[in-house]
């Protein structure tokens, strides 16, 4: 029996010209990180295309499964490895076929990459697909629409024969789009901004705001979950835990309740901004969808904005929390999400929020704390807890150290 092996497709990546070898070469790397723990023999590039072979011969579903959810991959195909031996790779396309599942009609469809090879792609389709016919008698032949395509691809001295293909995460290798620090909390929306940045080809790193020592670390231990979950797809470098809680209390005795979740989030921003240019990176990201809770109206933003320099991403400022919930469930913190933990948004919070702020009363109650002192020593008593499965990922040389488990930075 011929090796399975996986055949990566990737589109965007191909599209980028000169560039596109350092994308290759990204997606190579990454896809050799997400698969540490499984049977791997190699990965290379072939004519378009990343092959995955398995020490043992045969990768399993669960090797293509990972494959899949890595950022950059459009596509994965079971293949069968077969030689130029035509009766090798026709019996490769009867096993390909009888795999796919139920269908009524397919075609076979040849490329050669290498001009070499005596066949002509026409005199390939019509060898398979005579085989298929004999073998899969009850079933059509279909040019235009049919229900499975077995795809017959010569490349070098081998031949890959497919017939059936897991949809990937699509995007970008991570690592091609520099690094952004996002803003996490444990609800649903974070996580999944964080997910979406991080397929579009940036290292992400978290920074979550709890609400000790007022509070548990519940929230922290959910967040660090929420990572484990999202950090397999190779997206997440290390995530920070800043200990806000007893400077919410001083907010929340200074200045007029309605104000504070605004001056909670000024300073949640100034902190993850500091710590975004410790950390070299570029943007910060939320997971704010426009007019989705009190805190999220345009002059809410507006006022917290201001707090900070660099861009502030927003990738799901025009989902609506259905589309949001249902990305959460692909990803897999859906669950983790739906748990209900006291963070620091839970804590001291103002029967009425303003909704429509006024940048006079802001500035004014700003100024009514030594905010620049609580900033800095925020940024001081950070902690954070390294997670290997970014292999762009470089620390910051001032927080070098690393760390296994939630630690403080100093
Ligand atoms: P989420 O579902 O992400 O918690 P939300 O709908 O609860 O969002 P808010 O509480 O207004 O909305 O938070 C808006 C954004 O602010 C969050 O998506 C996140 O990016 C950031 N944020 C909120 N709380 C925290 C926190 N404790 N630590 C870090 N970032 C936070
Ligand atoms: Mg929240």
């Amino acid at each position: 029996m011929p090796n399975r092996v996986c055949l990566v497709h990737y589109h965007e990546i191909g599209l980028k010209g000169k560039n596109r070898s350092t994308f290759e070469n990204q997606l190579v790397t990454n896809l050799h990180r997400a698969l540490r723990g499984y049977d791997l023999g190699d990965i290379k590039r072939v004519s378009g295309h990343i092959l995955v072979t398995s020490a043992s011969g045969r990768v399993s579903d669960e090797m293509a499964d990972a494959i899949s959810r890595v950022p950059g991959v459009a596509r994965v195909s079971l293949a069968y490895l077969c030689g130029l031996d035509q009766s090798e790779y026709c019996a490769a396309a009867v096993r390909s076929l009888s795999e796919a599942g139920e269908f009524g009609s397919f075609k076979v469809h040849a490329r050669r990459s290498a001009t070499n090879y005596e066949l002509h792609t026409l005199d390939i389709n019509r060898i398979v697909g005579s085989v298929l016919c004999d073998a899969f008698p009850d079933k059509r032949v279909e040019m235009h629409n049919p229900d499975v395509i077995v795809y017959v691809l010569v490349v070098q001295g081998s031949v890959y024969v497919y017939a059936s293909s897991l949809v990937g995460v699509g995007g970008l290798p991570v690592g091609t789009a520099g690094k952004v620090v996002t803003l996490l909390s444990s609800g649903f929306d974070s996580p999944v901004a964080t997910w979406m940045v991080g397929r579009r080809g940036a290292i992400c790193v978290p920074v979550h705001f709890s609400g000790r020592p007022m509070t548990a670390d519940t929230s922290e231990w959910l967040c660090q979950d929420i990572v484990e979950a999202l950090a397999p797809s190779g997206t997440i470098g290390r995530l920070y835990v800043v200990p806000f809680g007893e400077r919410q209390r001083e907010i929340s005795l200074a200045v007029p309740q309605s104000l504070r979740i605004i001056m909670y989030r000024r300073v949640m921003f100034a902190v993850s901004e500091r710590i975004a240019r410790i950390e070299g990176a570029k943007a910060l990201v939320t997971g704010e969808s426009l007019g989705q809770v009190a805190s999220q109206t345009l002059d809410n933003m507006a006022v917290v904005n201001e707090m900070v320099s660099m861009p502030v991403l927003r990738p799901l400022c025009g989902s609506d929390k259905q589309e949001i919930m249902r990305r959460a469930q692909q990803i897999g913190t859906h669950e983790l999400s739906s748990r209900s933990v006291e963070d620091c948004c839970t804590l001291f919070m103002p029967r009425r929020p303003e909704t429509h702020a006024r940048l006079e009363a802001v500035h004014a109650a700003w100024d009514s704390f030594d905010h620049e002192s609580m900033i800095e020593d925020l940024v001081e008593h950070v902690e954070y807890r390294d997670f290997d499965q970014c292999p762009s990922y470089r620390a910051p040389k001032r927080w070098k150290r690393h760390h296994r488990e939630l630690g403080p930075a100093i």
